[in-house]
Order: structure tokens, then sequence, then C-alpha cells
């Protein structure tokens, strides 16, 4: 048996194991491959992972609170994991934890076409920012975007993480003149009030693409008001199969069913 798992603190809710399992079962490889969440407290994760390669683990998935730390702990960095500044998608092989940053090509594979030539607004600074600002100044070219404004609620978190990744901050957005908006902020996942808390108003969203980054049970209320004003959305459902389709490729080297992941991932 080959196994993986999702690492995080608190990992319960995590949709990878249903999604993941999924994909083994309608491939036909479930017999062979597991993936499983594991509770993994900040103090314990490096004695840990390297605990995992001798129980027959051959990869893990890392979330919050572990994407900087399993960057810091691995061996071997792909490019954009090491310019990122963070991991998701670790593999172990001959001794050594080789980390891949998969929430940037997830992103960018979630988006339509329909953000040609127009700029991207990516909310927030933490990890989840990071690696969209990455993909959207650096794999932009794909879906053609002109260019990645910055805002967060701590200004000079903007300021830092957009000159280091090639993104503007900004104070102020002009909401309606985006193309793209991305939350990557954790607003929305206990129940605040997007529109307190980020600097958008549910009337001025347009004919522009949103992305929100958290998911839950239902809609986000960001998507909702979003798609009543015009806009089309993209949950973080699709954003966490596609990055966990990447993932499956790199564990695997096999394409994985996104319909079969898309239905299991659904809570
Ligand atoms: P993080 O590193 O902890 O960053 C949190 C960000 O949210 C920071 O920019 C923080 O701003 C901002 N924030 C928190 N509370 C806020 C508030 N009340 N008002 C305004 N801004 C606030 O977390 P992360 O790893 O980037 O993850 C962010 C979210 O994305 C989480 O909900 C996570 O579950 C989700 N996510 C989803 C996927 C997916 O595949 N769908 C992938 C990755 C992450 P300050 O700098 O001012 O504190």
């Amino acid at each position: 048996m080959r196994r993986l798992a999702v690492l995080g603190h608190p990992v319960a809710h995590s949709r990878s194991p249903a999604m993941h399992n999924a994909a083994f079962a309608a491939l036909g490889m479930a017999e062979e491959w597991s993936y499983e969440a594991i509770d993994v407290e900040p103090q314990g994760l490096e004695e840990r992972l390297h605990e995992m390669p001798s129980e027959g683990f051959v990869g893990a998935n890392v979330t919050v609170p572990h994407k900087g730390a399993a960057l810091a702990g691995a061996d071997e960095l792909s490019e954009v994991a090491r310019e990122v500044g963070a991991a998701n998608t670790l593999s172990f092989a001959a001794g050594a934890i080789r980390a891949d940053n998969t929430d940037a090509i997830g992103l960018i594979r979630s988006l339509p076409g329909r953000v040609r030539g127009r700029r991207a607004l990516v909310l927030g600074a933490g990890g989840a920012a990071r690696a969209a600002i990455w993909a959207l100044a650096k794999e932009g070219a794909v879906v053609d975007v002109g260019g990645v404004d910055v805002w967060n609620r701590t200004a000079q978190r903007a300021e830092e993480v957009a000159v280091r990744l090639g993104g503007n901050p900004i104070s102020r957005p002009d909401q309606g003149t985006y193309g793209l908006v991305v939350n990557c902020t954790s607003v929305g996942l206990c129940g605040e009030d997007p529109f307190e808390q980020l600097p958008l108003s549910p009337g001025k969203f347009a004919d522009q693409v949103v992305v929100d980054l958290v998911y839950g049970e239902r809609p986000s209320e960001l998507l909702r008001a979003a798609e009543e004003h015009g806009a089309y959305v993209v949950d973080g459902i699709e954003v966490l199969v596609q990055q966990g389709a990447e993932s499956f490729r790199i564990w695997t080297g096999i394409d994985p069913p996104l319909d079969v992941m898309r239905t299991a991932a659904r809570p």
C-alpha cells in the first residue's frame, strides 16, 4: 500500500481524503493507494514527517499552519515552492523530502478565459495570497492578466509580499475595474461579513471573475453577492480540486478524473 495524507491542525474538516480516495477508486488504484488526514501540532511536524516514509507514506499535503515549516524542513524545493515561500505538497523518496507548491497552478487552472487583458486584485498577504500573486504575476500570461494589485488588512505585509512577488500594493482598490478579484484572506471562514472586513461592496461587482478561496457547506456571502451582481464566480472547492489534481499527478504520474474529485470534495 502506498499511503498519502494531509497534515494540518486542525484537519478533520479537510475534503482532501474524500477527493483523493474517490479518484483512486475511479481509476482502480484503491487497492494500492490510500489517503488520510493526520492532525499534527506545529511542534510535532518535523518528527512526524521523518517517521512517515517508514510507515509506507510516499507523500503528503500540508495545510494550515504547516506550509512554511514544510518548506523549511524539505531537502529539495521546486522553483515555485522556493519563490512563493510555502509548500503544500511533499514527496518522500530515497530518504529525502521534496517540496512543491500546487496552490499556485491550482488557482490558474480554476480560472475561466474571461480575465484576458484585465488587471487582477488579490486580497490578503498570507500563504494563499503569496501563491496567488506569484501565479498571476508569473503564469498570468497564460490567462493574460494585465497586472496584480495587492490589498491586505495589514498594509505593510501587502507591501512586503507584493514587492517580492511582482504585484503592486494598494490601499483603496476600485473594485469594478478589475477583471479578476481573488479573496485569499480567511474572512468568511467563521461567518465574518466580507463587506465589513474587506474593501468591497456588494453593489460594485461587475462583469468580472470573482474567486473566494474560503469554502464551506454553503456558497460564501462574497460569492453569493458577486454572482447576484453579474460576476462569474469560482469557489474554493474548485481551487482545492485543481491543486489536489496537480498533487495527484506529482505523486502518481497519472491524470486524475476531475469530475470525480469535484463531486467527492463538495460537502
Ligand atoms: P494566513 O497565512 O493565515 O493569512 C490570512 C490572511 O487573511 C492575512 O492576509 C490576514 O490579514 C487576512 N485576514 C484574517 N482575518 C482578517 C479580517 N478579519 N479582515 C481582513 N483580513 C483578514 O492564511 P492562508 O494560508 O493564506 O489561507 C487563507 C484562506 O484561504 C484560509 O481560509 C484557507 O482555508 C483558504 N485556502 C483555501 C485553499 C483552497 O484550495 N481553496 C488553499 C489555500 C488556502 P493580516 O495580514 O492583516 O493578518
